[in-house]
């Protein structure tokens, strides 16, 4: 079982708890040679030059110091740990590879310790990108120091990364799960019914609704069972899992293909257990977590 509890997913902190420190800016300063996690635009940067892909270490090489911005995350195996922001208009020295972070996730050989700085890496670069104006009155902004939040200069506003918070639901029906496929997963693909929380909804009201909303099926005994940071683009994913209730399958067309019930020993291809839908799957089909 490679992930015994939630917490032991990749994108939480716990997976390189051994390896990295993490500093907000201002919080921790060195001039000393370190490790790079790089950004261009939407794909994270690997070195392949060692055979498996890691993080470059040491001096960058000379198209990647052209008008490209850092800032230290903190530490990574006791060494400086530095976030490089690089434009896609940079050419990338040979064995650097710039991966979007989904493919980096479908990756076998990506190991769960990089996949998860990458996750937290996009996170901040696209902070600090959406970040540089106010979004109330459109100035500029300052850091607040020691924090990841920004001031306006013009209006003293303060604002804070946000993280949104989301469900995903197993439900069981005797031996059955209820499953939906949407349309933009590879063929033949299905999963769990999921959501984003909406406005005066706790996570268990926002179980019974998705669930109802996107497949007409109304659950009961709704149990939490575990979270993962989901960096796509900056969510919370809480898990659950719930019984039938009552009610027969509506497609929710506007953004599902298709509902079903699958028995556990007969179910569709489904996504890795590194997802905290498939770690709820898994773990349904041993009848351990949530059996
Ligand atoms: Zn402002």
């Amino acid at each position: 079982m490679p992930y015994p509890e939630a917490i032991n997913l990749p994108f939480n902190s716990h997976p390189i708890r051994n390896l990295y420190v993490p500093a907000k800016p201002g919080e921790f300063e060195s001039d000393e040679s370190g490790y790079w996690v790089i950004v261009q635009e939407e794909c994270t940067v690997f070195y392949h030059g060692r055979g498996n892909p890691c993080l470059f270490e040491g001096e960058l090489p000379d198209p990647m110091k052209v008008s490209s911005r850092e800032m230290l995350m903190g530490t990574w195996r006791e060494m400086p740990l530095r976030l490089l922001l690089i434009g896609k208009e940079i050419e990338l020295p040979a064995d650097f590879v710039a991966e979007p972070l989904l493919s980096l996730f479908f990756h076998e050989c990506i190991s769960d310790e990089l996949l998860t700085i990458a996750g937290l890496a996009q996170q901040v670069a696209r902070w600090e990108k959406n970040s540089a104006g106010c979004p109330r009155c459109g100035g500029d902004t300052d850091r607040i120091a020691g924090t990841w939040g920004k001031r306006c200069e013009r209006c003293g506003h303060e604002h804070f990364p946000n993280v949104y918070p989301c469900v995903v639901v197993l439900v069981r029906n005797g031996d059955s799960l209820l499953m939906v496929r949407k349309p933009e997963w590879p063929e033949g693909y299905y999963s769990l019914p999921s959501g984003f929380c909406d406005f005066g909804e706790c996570l268990e009201e926002c179980v019974l609704r998705e669930v109802e909303e996107e497949t007409g099926i109304r659950v009961k005994n709704v149990r939490y069972q575990g979270s993962q940071s989901w960096p796509f683009p900056s969510q919370l994913m809480t898990a659950f899992t719930a019984d039938y209730d009552g009610g027969e399958i509506v497609v929710d067309t506007g953004e599902l293909q298709d509902v079903g019930w699958y028995g556990r020993d007969a179910l569709p291809p489904t996504f890795s257990s590194k997802s905290i839908a498939g770690w709820l799957i898994a773990n349904s089909i041993r009848g351990e977590k949530a059996g």
